[in-house]
């Protein structure tokens, strides 16, 4: 063998070595998952998702009996979106929304109320159906309407709802501009009724890429990504609301595209979309699940 083959030889194989080792030290590198739930195929299975095989999920929240995570199709005519419905005690898929339009449902949030409402987001607007239609969807895809849509000024990347303070809290996603980049805060009034009102408390300030947002009390979880080879970063926080303060506590690094987080009282549960078709195959560290971990690790 020549000098030059055998020096291009170990180039290569020096090359294979390091990028293996980035592999494992990257893998390494994150948080343990207390549990996961394999969603792999719901995302493909058309006759679950309202006729698509390309669902890409993104928010994430609790609803009384169940857990809903909303998906959207990324093709170029896109199908509806959906929100997959799990029961909330064992997290087995129950039934799959159809929402009336085909946005980026980036948040979803439960005002916490057994006659009140989900809301979603819709563009630069957000709208509500009840929480009594969720039982409906048992075994089947049930298309819903929205009984109110609110318009906001900008985007509703991100929601989630405070069941503790009990407030609403929509966030913008932006990459690259922190004026941009921000969560507000509104009260649910009238929530019983088919019009509920979100009278505006007050804003703040979020990390750049943020793509979902979790408060519950004194706790707030932010996760923040972009791009399917670049690490996610879980911000964990203290929240007071009395003087709307953050305080960071930890950075937790998690594979890419994490998508919805929320929290319950022990664990934060996680949305990554590299399951999807869309972007599975060329992430560099694609999960098939969504995952649960101990909110305690995160010393919140
Ligand atoms: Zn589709």
């Amino acid at each position: 063998m020549k000098n030059v083959t055998k020096r291009a030889l170990a180039i290569v194989f020096l090359f294979v070595v390091m990028c293996n080792l980035s592999f494992f030290v990257s893998a390494a590198s994150y948080p343990s998952t207390s549990a996961t739930y394999n969603i792999y195929n719901l995302v493909r299975n058309s006759s679950a998702s309202g006729g698509c095989s390309k669902m890409i999920p993104q928010g994430i929240t609790f609803a009384g009996d169940y857990l809903l995570i909303s998906a959207y199709c990324g093709d170029d005519v896109p199908h509806n979106s959906v929100i997959y419905v799990f029961k909330e005690s064992d997290k087995s898929y129950y039934g799959t929304i159809k929402l009336p339009g085909t946005e980026h449902v980036g948040g979803i949030a439960y005002d916490c109320d057994r006659s009140g409402n989900v809301w979603v987001s819709n563009g630069n607007s957000v709208g509500c159906f009840k929480y009594s239609k969720l039982a409906d969807c048992k075994g089947k895809v049930l298309s819903v309407s929205y009984n109110r849509v609110a318009n906001l000024s900008y985007t509703a990347s991100t929601m989630c709802y405070d069941a503790v303070n009990n407030y609403l809290w929509i966030a913008q996603f932006s990459e690259n501009d922190s004026s941009k980049s921000f969560a507000r805060c509104y009260a649910v009034n009238d929530k019983t009724t088919s019009t509920p009102t979100l009278p505006y408390q007050f804003e703040i300030s979020v990390p750049l890429k943020t793509q979902g947002i979790s408060v519950r009390g004194n706790r707030m979880m932010i996760s923040s990504s972009y791009g399917r080879n670049n690490d996610s970063k879980l911000y964990s926080y203290t929240w007071n609301q009395t003087s709307k303060t953050k305080t960071l506590k930890s950075t937790t690094i998690l594979p890419p595209l994490s998508e919805g987080v929320v929290m319950g009282s022990t664990y934060a549960y996680v949305v990554y979309e590299s399951v999807a078709p869309k972007y599975y195959d060329t992430c560099s560290y694609p999960v098939k699940y969504f995952a649960s971990y101990v909110i305690s690790k995160f010393g919140i």
